[in-house]
């Protein structure tokens, strides 16, 4: 197996109550495994087999860009959070945020009413483009922005599988509770 689960950096209940314990057991022990699972049956034997995931995610499509993407998406994800540290971003990211933006309020205004909208399953990103500039973009099912030459800074899961058994249909209410469990030290150095 070439590519195998990244382990958590806390533990499986240090994101309560934003996300339960048994959210983190199934979205990153059932899914996510799923999709490293999919991918390495289905690179076996092509020439994927040989490349990094980056590099999949650039040049494949069908179920092998599908399951590479959610493998990408789900470990950049899950780690950019820890417990309870919610604050906000600093230093450059920051400046970037205000001037884009206006500020660190109405960015996450954006940014999680841009999630709210998505239709169906899929992604909601912070990314860096070419002129170093910040962007939000909003992508379905395992779309990621890496495709589209930028860089991912943040993301949001809008996947029901991703807030379902915690807050059934209201996509708001988990989207806004994230907001408390970003680890900004670490997403500062995304950017
Ligand atoms: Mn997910």
């Amino acid at each position: 197996m070439k590519f195998t689960l990244p382990e958590l950096p806390y533990a499986k209940n240090a994101l309560e109550p934003v996300i339960s314990e048994k959210t983190i057991e199934f979205h990153h022990g059932k899914h996510h495994q799923a999709y490293i699972t999919n991918l390495n049956n289905q690179i076996a034997g092509t020439k994927f087999e040989n490349f990094s995931l980056e590099t999949i995610i650039k040049e494949a499509d069908g179920g092998i860009f599908n399951n590479a993407a959610q493998v990408w998406n789900h470990t950049f994800y899950f780690e950019q959070f820890s417990s309870q540290v919610g604050g906000a971003p600093t230093g450059v990211l920051a400046q970037a945020i205000n001037e884009k933006f206006g500020s660190f309020d109405a960015f996450k205004t954006e940014f999680t009413g841009a999630g709210v909208s998505i239709f169906g399953s899929g992604w909601i990103w912070l990314v860096k483009n070419n002129e170093g500039k910040l962007e939000i973009v909003k992508e379905s099912n395992a779309g990621n922005p890496l495709t589209k030459g930028l860089k991912p800074i943040l993301t949001f899961d809008v996947w029901e599988h991703a807030y379902y058994l915690d807050y059934q249909n209201r996509r708001p209410d988990h989207l806004s509770a994230l907001w408390n469990i970003i680890d900004w030290a670490k997403v500062n150095t995304r950017f």
